[in-house]
């Protein structure tokens, strides 16, 4: 079973683009894969756009939002700030078992986190420790932009600290616009620093509807290279 953690540099840089791209490339294999959010922040329960429903209808929409997204909470904020200022605290019992759920009988799970790997869940568990615990290998996304060198570089090294295997950075074009020079140049820096760690560039998708479309830019992007089978760790 492929299983998935997919995190980013930072909030905002297109871990839920990434993460539907890459759904649709296990299902267009013929492979039975499901999605989860486990906690989502600052949206309506309803709202279409939401990182969860998105995910949801990605990984082909059989899955309860329940299982998808456990918990939700109003404020946009950190897992653990959110549920401590609504007088709450996340129940991670109720995150395991929609993720067993989820994977059952499944080939491949991929897991959405909130903002970036060290973003508490609660006081004492931050992402990486969920993906530690469900067996998830990462894939970074980070945003293609002035400073994402540094911060792919602290995000690989959390998560080889965690002791996480890393799939491979996915540099996530931000904008249609033609780069400027540290965008230019940042695939290059990040390949060398982060060998054998692959790091793919994904474009600016003009066309985020069209299947076809999204599968052939996946291809050439080289997305199939994150989603081999599971090596053991060395
Ligand atoms: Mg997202």
């Amino acid at each position: 079973m492929i299983r998935l953690g997919v995190t980013g540099t930072d909030t905002g840089v297109g871990k839920t683009l990434v993460s539907t791209v890459l759904l649709r490339v296990l299902r267009s294999r013929g492979l039975r894969v499901s999605a989860m959010k486990p906690v989502e922040t600052g949206v309506k329960p309803d709202d279409p756009a939401s990182d969860a429903r998105r995910l949801q209808a990605a990984a082909g929409g059989d899955d309860p939002i329940e299982d998808v997204r456990p918990l939700l909470m109003a404020e946009p904020l950190a897992p653990w700030v959110a549920s401590a200022r609504a007088g709450t605290e996340v129940d991670l019992g109720v995150l395991d078992a929609a993720f067993a759920r989820l994977a059952q009988g499944r080939d491949a799970v991929l897991v959405e986190g909130a903002g970036g790997l060290l973003v508490p869940v609660t006081r004492d568990i931050a992402f990486d420790g969920l993906f530690v615990q469900w067996e998830l290998d990462v894939v970074v996304v980070a945003g293609n932009r002035l400073g994402a060198i540094n911060h792919t570089l602290l995000t690989v090294r959390a998560a080889h600290d965690a002791g996480l295997r890393v799939r491979g950075v996915v540099l996530n074009s931000l904008s249609p616009e033609t780069p400027g020079i540290a965008e230019a140049t940042n695939l290059e820096a990040l390949s060398d620093l982060l060998a054998p760690v692959p790091v793919l560039a994904f474009p600016w998708l003009r066309k985020p509807d069209d299947e076809v479309y999204v599968l052939d830019v996946a291809r050439e992007a080289g997305l199939d290279a994150l989603l081999g089978d599971r090596t053991p760790r060395p």
